[in-house]
């Protein structure tokens, strides 16, 4: 999609600190860390979210999956990270690229989500 920032990641027309790519995938630092190891990975097709997939989609989700323990260790997450996909409003989403967030490093990232 034109007016997609992670499709310009994937295009090269927005830079990025990559972290890792395939054919299907690609890894990338994000810009805002809220970790010491904060990843993004991404599909290079555009897919919007969770809420637009399809089982089509699955084998590149499943490589985003197969592929984070590799990605986190490599950025220095060698014991345990976290991944997260938000989706949509609710999920508090703010890029409509679908992203896998990796997040880690030596110390643990702490509780999930605070109770209501
Ligand atoms: P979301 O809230 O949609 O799950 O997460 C979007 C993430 O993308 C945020 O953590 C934000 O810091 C990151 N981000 C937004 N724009 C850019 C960018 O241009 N480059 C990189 N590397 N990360 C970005
Ligand atoms: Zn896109």
């Amino acid at each position: 999609m034109s007016d997609c920032i992670f499709c310009k990641i994937v295009n090269g027309g927005i830079p990025c600190s990559k972290v890792y790519e395939d054919e299907d995938i690609l890894a990338f630092n994000d810009i805002a860390p809220a970790r010491p190891v904060h990843v993004l990975v991404i599909p290079k097709k555009h897919i919007s979210s969770l809420m637009t997939a399809t089982p089509e989609d699955a084998p590149v989700f499943g490589k985003m999956l197969a592929k984070a323990n590799e990605i986190a260790a490599s950025q220095g997450s060698s014991d345990g990270f976290r991944v997260i996909i938000n989706n949509g409003r609710v999920g508090g989403q703010e890029v409509p690229h679908l992203h896998m967030h990796i997040v880690g490093g030596p110390d643990p990232v702490g509780p999930m989500l605070k109770k209501l």
